[in-house]
C-alpha cells in the first residue's frame, strides 16, 4: 500500500498549478524585480499582479500586503516592528499560540495570557485556528488594543475574516502554495517600523523578493475557494473517524470535540499510551501523522497548546494529531483507523 499522509497542518503538497507557476518563473522570469531593465521590470510587474490578485482574495488593499518567506518571519517582523512603540505595555496573548508568535514577544515588557486583558494592554494576539487541536477562535472584543491574527491554519480550510483585526499573517505551504511564500498584512497607520532594512516591499522587508514562490502562492490562491470547499466536505469523514476511534475505550478522547474546529483535524488523546511510540509505529506501518505541531516533533517536550487547555504533562505526551489533506478519501481514513486499532 502507498504511504498515507495525515499531516496537512505541518505542510501540504503544493497544488499542481503552484508547481507549474514556480517552475515557469524559475525558468523564464528569474530576473531581479528591483532591476530597472526590461527583464527586471517584467519581474516587478508579475509581483505586483500577484499582490493585486492575493489582496483581492483577502479583501484588502494590495499595498497593505508584505511578501515574506514564512509566517515565522512575518510574525517576527510584525511583533519586533511594533515593539519600540508598544512593547512597554502588555500584550494579551492566546496561551496556545505557535512558538513563531511567542518567541518574538520575548522583548515585550509583559505577556498576559488571554482571557486576561490588562487595562493598559497594547495588543491582543489570537490565532484563528490552532495548528494542534484545530479549534477555531474569535478575536476577543477589546478597546484601544491592536488586534493581531495568525491565520496560517485557517487559510484555505475555513473562511478568514479580517474585519476585526489590524494585522494578520498567512503562510503558503499550508494551503497548496510553495514554501518560501508568506504574507504579512497590516492596516495602514500602525505604529510599526521596519526591522529588516532594504528598499524592497516599500522598505518594509528588505531582501530580493522570491518571485517564483510569490507566483506559486498566487496560483494556489486561485484554487483557494475549491480547497476550502474540499476541506469543508471532510467534516463527516472526520466525525466518522473520531466516532470509531473513541468507541474503542473511555481512555481515548478527542480534544475539542463538539467545539468549532477545522474540518480536517483530529487531535486525539490516547490516555496512558506513549504518543511518540505510537507515532513511530504508525510511521513504520505507512502513516504520516504528528504528535503535535511539527516544530515539536522529534522533541519530547509536551505541547503547550495541549497543557494550556488544562491537560497534564502525561496526557500531553499521549496526544496524536491527524490532519487530512483536502482530497483525503474514505478508504484512506478507514485504513488509518484500522492501523490505529491494531497499534494503539
Ligand atoms: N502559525 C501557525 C498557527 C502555524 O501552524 C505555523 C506552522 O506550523 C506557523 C505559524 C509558522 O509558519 P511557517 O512555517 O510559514 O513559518
Amino acid at each position: 500500500m502507498p504511504r498515507l499522509y495525515f499531516d496537512a497542518n505541518a505542510t501540504a503538497p503544493p497544488h499542481p498549478a503552484a508547481v507549474e507557476a514556480v517552475r515557469r518563473a524559475m525558468a523564464e522570469d528569474w530576473a531581479n524585480p528591483t532591476s530597472t531593465h526590461r527583464e527586471g521590470q517584467r519581474a516587478r510587474y508579475l509581483i505586483e499582479e500577484a499582490r493585486r490578485e492575493i489582496a483581492a482574495s483577502l479583501g484588502v488593499a494590495p499595498g497593505e500586503l508584505v511578501f515574506c518567506a514564512s509566517a515565522t518571519e512575518a510574525l517576527h517582523l510584525l511583533l519586533r516592528g511594533l515593539q519600540p512603540a508598544l512593547g512597554d505595555r502588555p500584550a494579551a496573548v492566546f496561551p496556545g499560540e505557535h512558538s513563531a508568535c511567542l518567541n518574538p514577544l520575548r522583548d515585550w515588557a509583559r505577556v498576559a495570557w488571554l482571557p486576561e486583558v490588562p487595562a493598559d494592554c497594547a495588543t491582543v494576539v489570537q490565532m484563528a485556528a490552532s495548528n494542534e487541536t484545530g479549534l477555531l477562535y474569535d478575536m476577543p472584543p477589546v478597546l484601544d488594543a491592536l488586534r493581531i491574527r495568525d491565520a496560517v491554519q485557517a487559510w484555505g480550510k475555513v473562511a478568514v475574516d479580517l474585519a476585526d483585526c489590524d494585522a494578520a499573517v498567512f503562510s503558503g505551504h499550508k494551503m497548496g502554495g510553495p514554501r518560501g511564500a508568506a504574507l504579512l498584512w497590516m492596516r495602514p497607520g500602525l505604529p510599526w517600523e521596519a526591522v529588516m532594512e532594504g528598499p524592497q516591499e516599500r522598505r518594509r522587508r528588505g531582501g530580493t523578493e522570491d518571485l517564483p514562490a510569490i507566483l506559486g502562492l498566487a496560483a494556489a490562491v486561485r484554487h483557494l475557494a475549491e480547497r476550502q470547499a474540499l476541506n469543508a466536505a471532510l467534516a463527516p469523514l472526520r466525525e466518522a473517524f473520531e466516532a470509531e476511534v473513541t468507541a474503542w475505550g473511555r481512555d481515548i478522547e478527542v480534544i475539542g470535540r463538539g467545539a468549532a474546529r477545522l474540518p480536517n483535524t483530529s487531535c486525539i488523546l490516547f490516555r496512558g499510551r506513549n504518543g511518540e511510540a505510537l507515532h513511530a509505529a504508525l510511521d513504520l506501518a505507512g502513516f504520516a501523522v504528528s504528535t503535535g505541531s511539527a516544530c515539536h516533533s522529534g522533541s519530547v517536550k509536551p505541547s503547550h497548546a495541549i497543557t494550556s487547555l488544562g491537560y497534564g504533562l502525561e496526557d500531553a505526551r499521549s496526544v496524536l494529531r491527524f490532519s487530512m489533506l483536502p482530497d483525503a478519501q474514505p478508504g484512506e481514513v478507514e485504513a488509518l483507523a484500522a492501523a490505529l486499532k491494531r497499534l494503539a
